[in-house]
């Protein structure tokens, strides 16, 4: 094969393969439908001077050393840790739901017991997924538990994915577990940091290469055609003998012939405001429809270096969920895979029709139909280009 690599999208699975195949002497061309680099984690400067990300709030955590040694050869980095507020009973208290939540809800003697009872179950500095917690064999556990799921997960749920959190995969809700301890921090791992001049800076040097090449605007699917009767790939009607790595949606590449797989979009509203909007970067609001009828509220310049951020005035984003419509007016963004286990058994479907394509790799959260985090898009894109190479 020739050491040539087609790549569609340039986000984190897209970029960090075309880093790792050029370095390692391949010609590499990216192919990438939005009018610029970083997929769903870029960012910009916007008419407030704030530093905003587009496609919604993006920080930075990893416990993988792996991704930190590789993104920093592109970076410098600022600490930021991300602490969320979510209103409950009107009041705003720190989600994940830990210790200190009980304390600002609770009359003191019975938050208390309850913090007591809690950590007499599960012990202290320990994290419980709450449909875990729900199942608990101590009937006080398990009020307590129901109170959680009520105002924490079972609204918020409802309007994020529109299922709730019992037919949805219990990993999903289980990225968010009950913190029996007060780090009131969303993120516990090793390494919170943001990029010091932002994401989109930090892919520019990524991408930064004699052997890369990116093509911007340029929808993939009508130039790339994969012949399932004789397992080819055909880019503009020729046989391409190179490596394709797709990073986009499985379904559109596969001319969706086994269904449409689901996937969940947001709209995004965005306010200027004057000051300061909010007391921390994401406020949640776990509450019905009916009361707030968007998941959460971020405020992009708590998420930045202060002294980078106007004080005058400030850019906030109202994440309202929304199904996924490739033709729909809105949704047209497919930003989360559904994980139900009918749409992971399509998926295999789907993955089953090109297993034995060996110049062809599918990578990232739309071609894997995985929920991964930024450290997971680049670890898996790390791996699998190492052992592509080896
Ligand atoms: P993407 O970033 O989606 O990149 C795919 C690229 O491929 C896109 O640029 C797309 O335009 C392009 N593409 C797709 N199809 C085609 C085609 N047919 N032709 C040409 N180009 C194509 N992760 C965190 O670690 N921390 C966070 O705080 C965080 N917050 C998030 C908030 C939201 C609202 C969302 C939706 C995700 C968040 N993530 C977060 C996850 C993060 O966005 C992903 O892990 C990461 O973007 C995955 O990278 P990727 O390369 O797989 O996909
Ligand atoms: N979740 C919830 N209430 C919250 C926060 C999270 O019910 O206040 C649930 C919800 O199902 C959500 C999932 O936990 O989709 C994962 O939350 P996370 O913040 O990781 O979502 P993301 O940032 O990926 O949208």
């Amino acid at each position: 094969m020739k050491k040539e690599a087609l790549i569609v999208g340039a986000g984190y699975a897209g970029s960090v393969s075309a880093r790792v195949l050029a370095e390692a002497g391949w010609q590499v061309t990216i192919l990438e439908k939005r009018n610029h680099i970083a997929g769903n984690a870029y960012d910009y400067i916007d008419e407030n001077g704030v530093r905003r990300h587009q496609y919604g709030p993006h920080i930075f955590h990893t416990s993988s050393q792996q991704a930190v040694d590789f993104l920093s050869r592109f970076t410098d980095w600022y600490p930021y840790e991300h602490r969320v507020l979510g209103y409950i009973e009107g009041q705003l208290v720190p989600i994940p739901f830990n210790l200190t939540s009980i304390d600002r809800l609770f009359e003191q003697e019975k938050a208390e017991h309850l913090k007591q009872v809690l950590t007499d179950s599960y012990g202290r500095e320990t994290k419980v997924p709450i449909l875990q917690l729900r199942q608990s064999s101590d009937p006080e556990v398990r009020r307590l538990a129901e109170y959680i799921y009520e105002h924490v997960f079972k609204y918020y749920t409802m309007k994020q994915w529109g299922y709730s959190a019992e037919e949805i995969d219990p990993a999903v809700t289980g990225r968010v577990p009950v913190h029996i301890s007060y780090d009131d921090r969303y993120f516990q791992d090793s390494f919170q940091k943001m990029p010091a001049e932002g994401f989109t800076v930090m892919f520019r040097k990524m991408l930064d290469h004699p052997r890369i090449r990116v093509q911007l605007n340029t929808e993939a699917c009508e130039h790339i055609r994969i012949d399932l009767s004789q397992q080819k790939i055909l880019v503009d009607g020729q046989v391409f003998d190179g490596l394709l790595i797709y990073t986009g949606l499985i379904d559109e590449l596969l001319q969706y012939c086994q269904g449409d797989l689901p996937y969940r979009s947001l709209e995004f509203e965005i306010q200027t405001h004057e000051g300061d909007y909010q007391p921390v970067g994401t406020v949640n609001y776990p509450t019905p429809a009916s009361q707030h009828p968007y998941t959460r509220i971020s405020e992009y310049k708590k998420l930045m270096r202060p002294d980078t951020q106007p004080k005058d005035r400030t850019t906030i984003a109202i994440e309202y969920p929304c199904v996924y419509q490739r033709n729909g007016q809105k949704g047209r963004v497919p930003y989360y895979p559904v994980f139900t286990a009918a749409s992971r058994a399509q998926y295999e479907a789907y993955r089953a029709q090109v297993a034995g394509m060996e110049n062809l790799l599918l990578l990232g959260r739309l071609a894997e139909y995985r929920y991964y985090n930024m450290d997971a898009a680049v670890v898996s894109a790390l791996k699998a280009c190492e052992a592509y190479l080896d």
